[in-house]
């Protein structure tokens, strides 16, 4: 996406909440096309640089009609704006949780593989809380 002023904000200092605003207007959910509304999208990080006029934004907006959960991540390069959708699973609060974890290792995979093939209970028991 390009504006034809040379800068996404006209060269003025950076606006988060402009940033915001108008990201509502052009974000719409990636399954059934509904648009989203600011109320359902919150910034699960953001960072900027004024001076080179760089930013990026990371932003989780639930879909009021298809109750989809989209991640947006945001950059923002002097004139030009990139944007990637991502269809999740996580809720916001998910999302603030897990952002600053690190990745589940091909160990852990392993470990958690050879775990279940040796366990021989039953879930639901393991999982229920004895009263
Ligand atoms: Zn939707």
């Amino acid at each position: 996406m390009k504006k034809p002023d040379g800068s996404a904000f006209g060269g003025k200092k950076f606006d988060i909440k402009k940033v915001i605003e108008w990201l509502g207007v052009v974000l719409k959910c990636p399954i059934c096309g509904q648009k989203y509304t600011l109320n359902q999208s919150q910034v699960i990080e953001s960072e900027h640089n004024d001076i080179i006029g760089e930013a990026r934004i990371l932003i989780h907006s639930d879909c009021a009609k298809c109750k989809s959960s989209v991640m947006f991540n945001i950059e923002i390069d002097g004139p030009e704006i990139f944007s990637v959708g991502m269809v999740t699973d996580l809720t916001s609060n998910d999302t603030s949780k897990f952002k600053n974890k690190t990745p589940i290792s091909i160990n852990e995979v392993i470990g958690i593989h050879t775990e279940l093939k040796k366990f021989k209970g039953d879930f639901v028991e393991m999982f229920t809380v004895s009263q």
